[in-house]
């Protein structure tokens, strides 16, 4: 990278859609070390005051910025990275929006010094408040620092929102980790408060690496993970499967170098995970998948954490096929099929996971922002003639108890595909114990979880209003003002921007206040009041300090768990039609939002075989 810093034409810079960067100290170091790797240092040195809280300085050896070009670093959309739109397709390094530093120095003061190695001197720079307040020569060694103090001063809102010091230092420390695993040859230090937290020399082997910065217990236990196809290759290293972890917090993903969370990527590992370790239980797994750039867009989320391949069904594969291979759980009767064409059960077993998987990538991906056409990309074809949607009455039934997870199960637990064949074309014959819809004809007997479906509908719903797709929200004739304890304020004072993505239309309301302006059509059926409250309830602790990125799944899920019809309640046979409409426009809809399966098939052949008639 050694272009000149140029201004983006104002039309580039409202086709890349805006992020919001600077979230947390945390975000704010992680685009200063990505800036230093993309300047090509081989060492970075960072000092954190309380936790990232107070201030962080990040200095490199990279190589500098000229001195007429660093005021242009700081304005927006300034950036020497790309030229043109089309470049966003082909980008190699971390940056190109342009957008960090003025974001950074619009909320923090900041000074920089910086010296190209062929310039005499350096030069500093201080922003407050996103003014210039001072631009002088400087000796200063090659390379550049900054430092940024006074976060969030100007912001209190989003000062009060941070969490206690070691947490932001967690998560600053989450960043510094998952940039050394990408790049083990860079030598990385940290300190906060003056001690050191992370002192890793640069290294050849990636192992070395992975030991010196998870643990060394790591280091036994670690089998190398090769694999390529049709130029994807992926290469990394993975635990055995009798080294198990309690969470997903040790899966580091990468695509072309870059930190991913995938829920594609992450799904394709649990596949290839699911039958040699038990249920709940996680693999440690650091991956880097390298594709060609044209076939991955790393502009789908602003914090650039989730991407869009083109072919997901072979990036799929690839993982499953490579992490059996690595695990050996190819090497056990019965394991999951790797390759596609594989037959037998096992097969569909696989088939249905990746179809699952896909499905709820495309969702996610969104349909709206569409980079890629093509069979990714191909938006589903819902009937046109929308029905009326399903909307039963509200009903007081208590509480239900949270859900369990439940263990994936075999593979009657889907709808069979045919062609045309919906949920809608079978015949309705009543319920059982108003929960569970029957539905019968020559093919077999379909049992339909209502809760569990409607439960699924609006999930889906959710995530593509949230991708992007216009649905109505509906206004409050009477908004409803809702006074909440300290921490359930600030934990929805801070999810809001989520909440707006649903639908739901939440303000602060003065205090400890919050006013519910509007509602999704679709949730409109369950008191504003109730629905938030039930929220509130249903997100854990361990939720609540989800960054804000990963609380929208949980934010989702624990909103259609209580916006859908519950269990117990006779549906009348125009709200059977409306929910299995809805749930035939759902392709292959599988299970519920929490992964309990929501309709059981029973074919004729396995009836049966029940019935011991063969
Ligand atoms: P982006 O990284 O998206 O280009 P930034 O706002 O992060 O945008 O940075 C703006 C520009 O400032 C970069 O394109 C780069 O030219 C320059 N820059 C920022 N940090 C550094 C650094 N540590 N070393 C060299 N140049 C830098
Ligand atoms: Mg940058």
């Amino acid at each position: 990278m050694s272009g000149k810093i140029c201004l983006l034409p104002e039309t580039l810079t409202h086709r890349i859609a805006a992020g919001e960067v600077v979230e947390r100290p945390a975000s704010i170091l992680k685009e200063l070390l990505e800036n230093a790797l993309d300047a090509g240092a081989t060492e970075i040195v960072v000092a954190l005051e309380r936790g990232g809280c107070a201030s962080i300085r990040v200095t490199d050896n990279g190589e500098g910025i000229a001195p007429e070009e660093v005021p242009l670093a700081f304005s927006r959309y300034a950036t020497s990275k790309i030229g043109a739109f089309e470049d966003i397709y082909t980008v190699r390094t971390f940056g190109f929006r342009g957008e960090a530093l003025p974001s950074i120095a619009s909320i923090a003061e900041v000074e920089m010094v910086t010296r190209q190695a062929a310039a005499p001197a350096g030069t500093r720079i201080v922003i407050k408040a996103g003014e210039v307040m001072e631009l002088s020569e400087a000796g200063c060694p090659v390379g550049t620092s900054l430092f940024v103090s006074r976060i969030f001063d100007s912001v209190p809102v989003r000062k009060k929102f941070l969490k206690n010091d070691l947490t932001e230092q967690g998560a600053c420390i989450d960043a510094l980790t998952r940039l050394a695993l990408a790049r083990p040859e860079v030598t990385l230090r940290a300190s906060a408060g003056g001690r050191i937290v992370l002192n890793l020399p640069g290294v050849t082997e990636l192992a070395e690496r992975i030991a010196l910065t998870l643990g060394k217990d790591f280091r036994g236990q670690l089998v190398p993970a090769e694999g390529s196809k049709e130029g994807v290759r992926l290469r990394g290293f993975v635990s055995r499967p009798d080294f198990t972890r309690s969470s997903a917090a040790q899966m580091y993903l990468y695509v072309n170098g870059r930190f991913v969370k995938d829920y594609l990527l992450n799904h394709a590992v649990m596949t290839a995970y699911r039958r040699v370790i038990a249920s709940r239980r996680y693999p440690a797994v650091v991956l880097a998948l390298e594709l060609p750039i044209g076939d991955v867009d790393v502009n789908v989320h602003p914090a650039k954490l989730e991407v869009r391949f083109r072919n997901p069904r072979e990036i799929y594969g690839l993982i499953v096929e490579t992490l059996n291979r690595a695990i050996g759980a190819d090497a056990k009767p019965g394991a999951a099929a790797a390759g596609l064409g594989m037959q037998g059960r096992g097969a569909t077993a696989y088939g249905e996971r990746v179809e699952e998987a896909l499905k709820r990538y495309r969702v996610s991906t969104g349909s709206e922002k569409l980079f890629f056409t093509g069979p990714v990309a191909a938006k589903r074809d819902v009937p046109p003639a929308a029905p009326a949607s399903f909307t039963p009455e509200p009903i007081a039934a208590p509480a239900e108890p949270p859900p369990e997870e439940i263990p994936e199960k075999c593979a009657r637990e889907t709808i069979p595909a045919e062609e045309g064949r919906g949920l809608a074309e079978r015949r309705y014959l009543g319920h059982a114990a108003g929960t569970y819809l029957i539905f019968a004809d020559a093919e077999g007997v379909l049992l339909v979880d209502q809760h569990a479906a409607h439960e699924r509908i609006i999930y889906e719903r959710l995530r593509r209003r949230a991708a992007g797709e216009r649905i109505a929200g509906q206004r409050l004739l009477l908004p409803e003002v809702i006074s909440l304890p300290p921490r359930d304020f600030s934990f929805l004072a801070e999810s809001l921007p989520i909440l707006a993505e649903a639908g739901l239309e939440v303000e602060p309301f003065g205090g400890d206040s919050l006013v519910v302006k509007a509602v999704p059509t679709f949730l409109s059926h369950a008191e504003a009041r109730t629905l938030i409250l039930d929220l509130l309830a249903d997100c854990t602790e361990a939720d609540r300090r989800l960054a804000l990125t990963d609380r929208r799944e949980r934010i989702f899920t624990a909103l259609a768990c209580r916006g859908a019809v519950k269990a117990n309640r006779e549906l009348s046979a125009a709200e059977v039609t409306a929910l299995c409409r809805e749930l035939d426009a759902i392709p292959q809809a599988a299970t519920c939002p929490h992964g309990r399966p929501l309709c059981l098939f029973f074919s004729i052949a396995e009836l049966e075989k029940l019935f011991k008639r063969r």
